[in-house]
């Protein structure tokens, strides 16, 4: 049991990292999220990079390359996560 890195709460947490792509036609940012979060801060933050992936993450010739690549890496590491706390309480 740590804190979550996101509530602060004392719960069972594990390691996520998400990222996240903008593409702005020419140029493209990432924002990355990595910490130790408990179940339903890391649900909320897959939630948010997923969606703001879909929205912002296709807008240029790399980024049409990369949003997919991150959009798996998110699940990936989601699902992981989600599997070492599945005994965890909410
Ligand atoms: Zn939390």
């Amino acid at each position: 049991m740590r804190p979550c890195q996101i509530c602060k709460q004392v719960r069972s947490v594990a390691p996520v990292s998400f990222h996240r792509n903008v593409g702005m036609i020419v140029a493209r940012r990432t924002y990355t999220l990595r910490g130790e979060l408990c179940k339903s801060c890391m649900n909320r933050a897959y939630g948010e990079f997923t969606w703001r992936n879909f929205l912002q993450g296709w807008w240029g010739m790399i980024s049409l390359l990369i949003t997919p690549i991150y959009f798996l890496m998110n699940t990936y590491s989601f699902a992981a996560a989600r599997y070492r706390l599945r005994d965890a309480l909410e």
